[in-house]
């Protein structure tokens, strides 16, 4: 998806961030998240353009020639547009009577890895319980899924986007009972060991409810639930 194709919630997404940093969970940026689209996709192209040359790449060959535009334009409004709490999703919020679990399994992963900029691709299971709450919310499948997709544009740590996904639905669905399950595979572990077992990664991140159970069995737990 692209950073213009859904409408945003900007005041859901600065709570959001300021609830990661109470977390000291939240993404470390610069300054840049600050300048407008077009600033930083013109600023990126200009060094994309300086560090390519400096790779030995000659930009007056045709097939060159476009790059840098197109990488520039690829991580701002493709790849990282996640880095800015402006563009988080504007998601729907729906009040419930029921107190069962919800469950929402096969959510798409597919980040980047903050230390190679290569691709991580996998799949979250996520449940929650309304059961100990005043005011019940519940959140569409497709909320969830455009949630996680937020936070998966922006380079990141698996374990920690585990964590930002874990915290975000805390806050916005004002329980204490999450639970967040993650497997995914590094590419660039893949390249690096050639090996298809060591590439893949588990993460857990629970709270609550989900928190009396050991790591094994909420393992064991969240694959039971993604059978139910
Ligand atoms: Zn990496």
């Amino acid at each position: 998806m692209n950073i213009n194709d859904a409408p945003s919630n900007p005041i859901l997404g600065k709570e959001i961030e300021d609830f990661l940093k109470i977390n000291k969970i939240q993404t470390p940026t610069s300054g840049g998240v600050e300048l407008s689209e077009d600033d930083r996709i013109f600023a990126i192209e200009y060094y994309m353009k300086e560090a390519l040359k400096v790779l030995g790449l000659d930009f007056t060959h045709t097939s060159m020639q476009h790059v840098p535009h197109r990488l520039s334009c690829m991580f701002v409004c493709e790849k990282f547009w996640g880095l800015l709490p402006d563009n988080f999703p504007n998601i729907e919020i729906i009040k419930t009577d029921t107190c069962q679990p919800f469950t929402v399994e096969n959510v798409e992963i597919l980040t980047y890895c903050d230390q190679h900029l290569m691709p991580i691709r996998g799949q979250a299971t996520i449940a929650y319980s309304t059961k100990n709450c005043k005011e019940k919310l519940y959140l569409p499948t497709a909320s969830i899924h455009r949630m996680v997709e937020y936070f998966c544009k922006r380079p990141q740590d698996i374990r920690n986007m585990t964590s930002q996904i874990e915290a975000s639905l805390r806050y916005i669905l004002k329980t204490e009972d999450v639970a967040v399950f993650v497997n995914a595979k590094y590419s660039c572990m893949r390249t690096k060991v050639l090996s298809t077992h060591r590439d893949s990664l588990n993460c857990i991140k629970t709270s609550g409810i989900f928190n009396d159970l050991s790591a094994i069995e909420t393992q064991v737990f969240m694959r039971m639930l993604e059978k139910l």
